[in-house]
């Protein structure tokens, strides 16, 4: 089963969407069956000799309505007042179609009199269109119902009272006109449990999604959704020539914490500074994400004036909010190195991405617990040194 993208909110909200647009593309189908219809009858009823004006006015009327239905385009980008205004003149085009037919049956069946070819035809293509009313749209029982009404009812009520010849098959247009309320019901029910299956499978693709970019630890996006992010503020930062800063944070002596202290509160430590990551970085833009192991990375939309100090706040941070493990109170440090995407330099993100690693080995090797900021000596990669 093919299973549409969408952002609906809720299956309410899908539903209306999936309506709107099943409206519009089914209602494309049926109506030039009334047009082959009429051709059908015209040529029976040999009517471009017998009425040539009114021949050529109900092959006119299905054009354009055939036209029209094309024409009149759901806007399915548009908010949902909009399209609920749109939904009702589409109604009107598909009743209107619908209403067209049953006074060609009417004035076919007055005219002849009798159930001539041309009269049982008319009533077998009612038939149909009934038939193939209910499935078509079933999203919207009340308007399909009236829909068949418009069909059945003015030759049932017209032909059965003025011709007598006609009543026998008019009895069956009703029993048939019951049938197909009845089917509306099940079709209905259907559709409404195809939508519900539709929306469990893009909810679910939906958390399977969200699951892959989460880091299950932590709850901050993983790698994945590191690079996917990354590289997209990165080149929208170019585009646009606003600044962009990474921070690469690595704990220190993290090993000897899982060491002293075992490896659940190794765990415990890096939820902690998920959390206090959390606390740190919060504008909306900025992008918090476990790079790895014990390590993390920040993205944040301002030039390395700002995330200096910022980092800085944040190490002090750190520092100053031990975990309480069994007890014991647990220190953490970390290194920061920090990169501000030089565009004149940085060809890709991973060149701003490894100027930030570099900065960082540079805080180890000078000691940790620290920020440097990367230089752009920092700014080739390993293969192009
Ligand atoms: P440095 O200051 O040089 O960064 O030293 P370090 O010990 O932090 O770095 P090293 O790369 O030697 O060790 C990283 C440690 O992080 C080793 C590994 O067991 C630990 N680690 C990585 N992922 C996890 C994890 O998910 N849970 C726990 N508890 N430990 C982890
Ligand atoms: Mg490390
Ligand atoms: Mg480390």
């Amino acid at each position: 089963m093919r299973v549409p993208n969408t952002e609906a909110a809720s299956l309410k909200e899908y539903g209306r969407r999936r309506a709107w647009r099943d409206l519009y593309a089914r209602s494309l189908v049926g109506i030039p069956f009334y047009l082959a219809g009429c051709l059908v009858l015209i040529w029976t009823g040999d009517l471009l000799t017998r009425s040539p004006s009114e021949a050529i006015i109900v092959v006119s009327v299905f054009a354009i309505l055939l036209l029209a239905r094309r024409w009149h385009r759901a806007p399915l980008g548009a908010l949902e007042p909009a399209l609920a205004r749109w939904e009702k003149r589409h109604w009107a085009l598909i009743h209107i179609g619908s209403l067209a037919w049953g006074l060609i049956v009417v004035r076919l069946g007055l005219v002849e009199a009798a159930p001539t070819p041309p009269v049982l035809i008319a009533i077998i293509c009612s038939v149909a269109y009934g038939a193939a009313t209910s499935p078509t749209y079933a999203m919207k029982p009340r308007m399909a119902l009236t829909s068949v009404a418009l069909l059945f009812l003015p030759a049932i009520v017209v032909l059965s009272l003025a011709v007598p010849s006609l009543r026998p098959f008019m009895l069956t247009l009703a029993i048939f006109g019951i049938y197909v309320l009845l089917s509306l019901k099940r079709y209905t029910a259907e559709y409404g449990h195809q939508l519900e299956i539709e929306y469990a499978l893009i909810e679910s693709r939906r958390e399977i999604e969200q699951l892959s970019l989460t880091d299950a630890l932590t709850g901050l996006g993983n790698r994945r959704r590191l690079d996917l992010a990354w590289h997209q503020a990165w080149h929208e930062a170019r585009r646009q020539r606003t600044p962009l800063a990474l921070l690469m944070i690595d704990l220190d002596h993290f090993k000897q914490i899982n060491d002293t202290h075992g490896h659940q509160a190794g765990d415990h430590c890096l939820a902690h500074v998920a959390s206090l990551l959390r606390d740190h970085f919060r504008r909306e833009t900025d992008l918090i994400a476990r790079f790895g192991g014990e390590e993390f990375v920040v993205v944040i939309h301002a030039p390395a004036s700002q995330a200096l100090p910022s980092a800085h706040r944040f190490l002090t941070l750190l520092r100053e909010t031990p975990v309480i493990w069994n007890g014991e109170a647990i220190r953490l440090t970390a290194s920061i190195g920090v990169a501000e995407v030089d565009f004149d330099f940085d060809v890709t993100p991973d060149v701003t991405l490894y100027r930030a690693d570099q900065a960082t080995y540079a805080v180890k090797h000078a000691g940790r617990d620290a920020v440097r900021l990367a230089s752009s000596e920092d700014d080739r990669l390993p293969e192009q040194v």
